[in-house]
């Protein structure tokens, strides 16, 4: 027989240092269930004691996995519901037998669950007023302990939120931040698992849990969370998921999602903590996108500013497309760039151009391009060609923009990538302001090499300028190991304008001028030396294939002149190392030449190098 009175102060000294274990170091259910099983079991003699807690009317033991009833409509746990205890009036299951204390578990008023006590057979404590007082006690150590354990969570949920809004105020890298709300989410609750779902494009270098929001495809629930920027959970019947925006002050960047294994899940405080975290991190989130966006302006400014002093430094036309080829490619990495001047239907490719833009399919983007220029239009971008045009393309991105010089389109620049959508918005306006800054500089570029062009050019025959022949092997003596000089006279010539007039004349020089050309052809350069005197130039060329062109020149000229004429030629060579200069190169031609007249003209005189004394 217990002592009733005693019994109950040893309970109350029990339960009292539970509390305190409690309060010490970090409360948690298992530890508060073990020392109270300990206290049940050991102090007041009781046969069995179990914790059974309840989710979504289901009643689980806290000792099995499985749940164990089902309890709709359970009068038990109804009455539970209202009252500290019951005594069990029949089994239910195997795990509750007929006489078994049921004490109510409460937690804010709700039942959580309860503490079911076997006493011993004949034992004593079954007695009715230390059941009520016990049950009094167990229910305020239940809702006590609880209080504890969410007070301890909560604070630890809340320094870790501390934590992570204070380091996004420093953070400006949007893919750490993306890391740091992973992190403490998985940290705070290892449980559940963690997607982002962002709404647009994102570099994603590191191994986050990222996905992109599909408007298309997407479930409704996830809509509805996006367009109504509210935290939602789509409960299902073994799986819970979570949904809270990630929202800044100018829009929604994506969804926060948190999957969990059952449902029911998610507590009041869970929701609240994922809500506020989901709030500062899409602010952090916004920040850090509005810095990048600044940084990337900079950089742009950077580079228009670049490259306006660039062109303007009076760099030569190639230089100068080899100058924004560098710059194109460094800023939009495209898989070819295309210089292209248009005039009339005809198209220019200029230097700096991808060798794509010199093969017959580059027609389709350039002529794309050139429509869309013709009727002034602006600027030109498409994300997606083959779907634009009907048909498969090679390069899906196109970006292009014309280069106008007095109200005029001159030309374009044109970029591709064979990705669709690889060219942002951003990219094909900075496109845009390289272009229109480069294009007066291109103008005057192009200007400026006509007109040297026009210097350079003998206007009758359009072969060279004496003067430019002369600078032409200048260069070429200090450049070259050898080169071979022609002086071309025609024979008679005074007879053909007597006979035929000064207009016939010149037509013949323009013939032969014709024949010259064709003859220099990529091998060296023809110019006009003078009168009825013109010149070749061979660089880097031996006198004996030289000779060649000359020899074949003398037979080709009688029939392609009309009325015919021959000529008379006057070779001469230098050779490295040499000590010679160009007036003693042309001296030696054109004594050459005379040799050549005085011998019966219509031939070629050439006197060896190693023959002359050229000191
Ligand atoms: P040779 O065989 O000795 O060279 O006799 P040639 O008559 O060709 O030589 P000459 O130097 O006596 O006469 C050259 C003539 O070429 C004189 C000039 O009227 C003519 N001539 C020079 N430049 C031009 C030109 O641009 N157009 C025309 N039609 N004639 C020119
Ligand atoms: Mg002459
Ligand atoms: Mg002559």
């Amino acid at each position: 027989m217990l002592n009733l009175p005693h019994t109950m102060d040893r309970f109350k000294a029990g339960v009292f240092d539970i509390l305190s274990y409690s309060m010490n170091g970090q409360p948690s259910i298992r530890k508060w269930y073990h020392e109270l099983k300990k206290l049940l079991v050991t102090e007041f003699e009781f046969d069995t004691v179990q914790y059974f807690y309840i989710i979504n009317n289901r009643l689980y033991s806290y000792e099995r996995e499985q749940p164990v009833l089902q309890l709709e409509g359970d009068l038990l746990i109804n009455k539970l519901k209202h009252t500290h205890y019951v005594i069990a009036d029949k089994s239910c299951g195997e795990l509750i037998s007929e006489k078994d204390i049921l004490i109510s578990c409460m937690e804010k008023g709700v039942l959580m669950g309860f503490i079911s006590l076997r006493p011993e057979k004949n034992n004593t404590t079954a007695d009715s007023r230390f059941t009520a007082e016990m049950a009094d006690h167990l229910s305020v150590l239940f809702e006590n302990v609880m209080k504890m354990i969410s007070t301890t969570e909560e604070r630890k949920r809340y320094h870790e939120l501390f934590e992570v809004t204070e380091a996004f105020n420093s953070i400006m890298d949007v893919n750490e931040i993306l890391s740091r709300i992973i992190e403490s989410l998985r940290k705070t609750f290892p449980a559940f698992t963690f997607t982002l779902l962002l709404s647009d494009d994102h570099d994603d270098t590191s191994n986050l849990p990222i996905e992109y929001l599909d408007y298309q495809t997407s479930n409704p629930i996830i809509l509805q969370a996006f367009v109504t920027s509210e935290l939602l959970i789509d409960e299902e019947k073994t799986t819970a998921t979570l949904y809270a925006p990630l929202k800044g002050k100018q829009g929604v960047y994506g969804l926060l999602q948190a999957k969990a294994g059952k449902s029911g899940a998610f507590s009041e405080n869970d929701k609240e903590f994922i809500k506020i975290l989901s709030f500062t991190a899409g602010n952090a989130l916004e920040n850090a996108k509005l810095y990048e966006q600044s940084q990337r302006l900079i950089e742009d400014l950077q580079l228009i500013n670049d490259v306006s002093h660039e062109l303007n430094s009076n760099l030569n036309l190639s230089n100068m497309m080899a100058y924004l080829d560098k710059q194109i490619s460094k800023a939009f990495s495209p898989s070819a760039i295309g210089f292209i001047l248009t005039k009339g239907i005809e198209v220019e490719i200029l230097d700096g151009s991808s060798q794509f833009f010199r093969t017959p399919e580059s027609e389709l983007y350039i002529e794309l391009a050139k429509g869309q220029f013709k009727n002034g239009a602006e600027s030109l971008y498409i994300a997606e060609l083959s779907s634009k045009i009907g048909r498969q393309t090679e390069f899906q991105s196109l970006m292009a923009v014309p280069m106008i010089h007095n109200d005029q389109v001159k030309g374009f620049c044109i970029v591709l990538h064979e990705q669709p959508y690889f060219f942002t918005f951003e990219m094909y306006k900075l496109l845009q302001s390289i272009v229109h800054h480069s294009s007066l500089a291109v103008a005057n570029s192009m200007l400026r090499e006509e007109l040297q062009e026009m210097i350079n050019k003998d206007h009758l025959t359009d072969l060279f300028a004496r003067k430019y022949l002369d600078q032409y092997i200048e260069e070429s003596m200090l450049e070259h190991k050898t080169g071979v000089f022609i002086l071309i006279d025609i024979d008679d010539f005074k007879k053909v304008n007597d006979t035929f007039g000064h207009q016939i004349g010149d037509a013949v020089i323009i013939q032969l001028a014709e024949e010259l050309k064709k003859a220099a052809q990529s091998i060296g350069i023809g110019a006009r030396w003078g009168g009825e005197e013109l010149a070749l130039y061979f660089p880097d060329l031996t006198a004996e294939a030289a000779l060649k062109v000359a020899e074949d020149l003398l037979h080709s000229v009688p029939a392609q002149t009309n009325p015919p004429i021959t000529i008379s030629c006057g070779a001469a060579e230098w050779q490295q190392p040499h000590s010679d200069s160009l007036i003693k190169l042309v001296k030696r031609a054109d004594d050459a030449l005379y040799t050549a007249k005085n011998n019966g003209k219509n031939q070629l005189i050439f006197h060896p190098y190693q023959s002359l004394e050229v000191n």
